[in-house]
């Protein structure tokens, strides 16, 4: 499968990686949107959200946001954000949470 995300999962793309589990990989944004910008993407491919079919494994991946979000001292607060399908931003079909920090955000996203 031609997917970046399988890729950098599998070492044969680089990327800064952040944490790894069992079942997730946390790595750097190529392209920050803010000063700390990590993306945090099952290890397993799954295009989506919508593709999701065990419920355990969002917790997981949401679990070790919030454990990232610590690590890297964000305690001012931080944004989670999933962009799931062309109407909601998603560029990159391998799900994957946003954990953005290290500004203050705006409401509503565009
Ligand atoms: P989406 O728009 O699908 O929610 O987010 C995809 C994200 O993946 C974007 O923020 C983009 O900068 C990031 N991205 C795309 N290709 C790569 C890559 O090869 N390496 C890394 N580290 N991030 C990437
Ligand atoms: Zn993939």
């Amino acid at each position: 499968m031609n997917c970046i995300f399988c890729k950098i999962v599998s070492g044969e793309i680089p990327a800064k990686l952040v944490k790894s589990g069992d079942d997730y990989v946390a790595f750097r944004d190529l392209s920050p949107q803010a000063p700390t910008h990590i993306l945090v993407i099952p290890k397993q491919h799954h295009s989506s959200l919508a593709d999701v079919r065990d419920p355990s494994l969002l917790g997981s991946l949401f679990f070790a946001a919030g454990e990232i979000a610590r690590d890297e001292g964000l305690d001012k607060g931080y944004r989670l954000v999933v962009n799931s399908g062309p109407d909601g931003g998603q560029t990159v079909f391998h799900l994957h949470i946003h954990l953005l920090g290290g500004r203050s955000m705006d409401w509503p996203p565009g």
